[in-house]
């Protein structure tokens, strides 16, 4: 594979860097990741913004308002969002998530209602898999969803929840079949977030912001042609979630750890750094590097099949564990300055924030324990944990 942009490419790059130049507001440049800014209105203007140029969904069919490009652009306009520390489209689950389930498993109905809104930023998602006793394994779920004449009656507890806040819709995995176990017997259903029953409480992190809920269903009805694929066969959509999940971002990620070793180096510069801590960064370089050429090989299999393979996995592990190491050497280059809160730290901030919203990327979109499994069960071929 040629790594290098083709001139449509390198064309499609510097139209999007000149345009990203003159459109982010100032006030959003170095928007500093997590979901706890997203309810600010300038957050959905500027993803109205990015769906007007013709950037959201790039690769969805022209059909449901995309764009029907090849996942090259897709490529790089995660890199170049990142690069020019633009904050992402508000519709994270919806546009990694959501749609692209739809786009597998949902009737024509449910494409035709749900994705153009996706793209416009007029509704966001939220996804509930996780559950007090269902995280890694999701296969232990126990929300219920009961049949009853045309609807589900909902009744249960999701944990986690990011975006649940502001969203319109829920990606929910149900168990609908009471006397079945593990993955059989499952539903994944679309919910409407405002409908009776549906309870938001907020949960606030460790940076002290509140990106994710907890959402309590109470007797909430869903019709039910608002199934995704077939009754009792939510695992297997389950799975296109999550593949999707991390199989599209290891461009962003990879971006996003470049811009962050960039300021580690500035950093070293002007606060200084022993010939041990220069090494480590020289280190975090060279991963950078050897995460750029499997994000590559990701690609490649991407372009190949049109379905994200298990190496998405890889660079959501090696980006998460680099990232929370970066931003540790960056508190002991801060030395003394290291425990100081936001308004008398030096740089704002910047780092201190980092490290702490670094503790929960090795959890979200499967922690890196699991991500090991996955590596080793479905891209290096060995024998199954169980
Ligand atoms: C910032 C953030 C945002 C999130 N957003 C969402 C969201 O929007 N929607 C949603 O549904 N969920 C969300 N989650 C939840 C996330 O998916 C879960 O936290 C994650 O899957 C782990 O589940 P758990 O917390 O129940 O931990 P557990 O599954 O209970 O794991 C506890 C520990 O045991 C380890 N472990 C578990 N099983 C194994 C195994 N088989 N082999 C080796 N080690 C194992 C884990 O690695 C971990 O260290 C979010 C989490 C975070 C931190």
């Amino acid at each position: 594979m040629d790594l290098r942009d083709t001139p449509e490419e390198a064309a499609f790059r510097a139209e999007l860097r000149a345009w990203l130049e003159e459109n982010l507001p100032g006030s959003l440049r170095g928007h500093r990741g997590g979901a706890a800014r997203f309810d600010e209105p300038e957050m959905r203007a500027w993803s109205r913004a990015l769906y007007d140029a013709g950037y959201a969904g790039l690769t969805w069919p022209k059909e449901y308002g995309g764009g029907s490009a090849p996942y090259t652009h897709q490529a790089i306009f995660l890199e170049e969002i990142a690069r020019a520390e633009a904050p992402p489209h508000i519709g994270v689950i919806g546009l990694g998530m959501a749609g692209p389930t739809i786009m597998a498993h949902g009737s024509e109905a449910q494409k035709q209602r749900h994705l153009a809104p996706i793209l416009s930023a007029e509704e966001i998602w939220c996804q509930g898999f996780s559950e007090p006793g269902a995280g890694s394994d999701l296969a232990g779920v126990r929300t219920t969803a009961r049949l009853d004449g045309d609807h589900f009656v909902v009744d249960g507890q999701k944990v986690w929840s990011s975006f649940a806040h502001i969203a319109d819709w829920c990606i929910l995995v149900t168990r609908s079949d009471p006397e079945s176990s593990r993955h059989a017997g499952l539903t994944y259903l679309i919910v409407d977030m405002h409908a009776p029953g549906v309870e938001v409480r907020p949960l606030r992190q460790i940076t002290g912001e509140a990106e994710f809920n907890e959402i309590f269903f109470t007797g909430v009805e869903v019709p039910a042609e608002n199934v995704l694929g077939e009754i009792g066969e939510g695992w297997q959509v389950a799975m296109t979630t999550l593949l999707h999940e991390r199989g599209t971002l290891g461009f962003a990620l990879q971006a996003a750890l470049e811009v962050q070793i960039r300021k580690l180096v500035a950093l070293a510069q002007d606060r200084g750094a022993d010939a041990l801590q220069r090494d480590r960064i020289a280190h975090e370089w060279s991963e950078l590097q050897a995460l750029r050429f499997t994000n590559a090989r990701s690609l490649s299999q991407l372009v190949k099949t049109g379905i994200p393979g298990p190496e998405g996995s890889i660079a959501k592990l090696v980006w998460s564990e680099a990232n929370q190491r970066v931003t540790k050497l960056a508190l002991e280059l801060l030395g003394p300055d290291a425990p100081l809160a936001d308004g008398n730290a030096p740089y704002g901030g910047y780092w201190q924030y980092q490290q702490l919203r670094s503790r929960g990327n090795t959890i979200e979109a499967g922690t890196s324990e699991i991500l090991r499994n996955i590596v080793a069960e479905r891209v290096l071929g060995l024998p199954k944990s169980r």
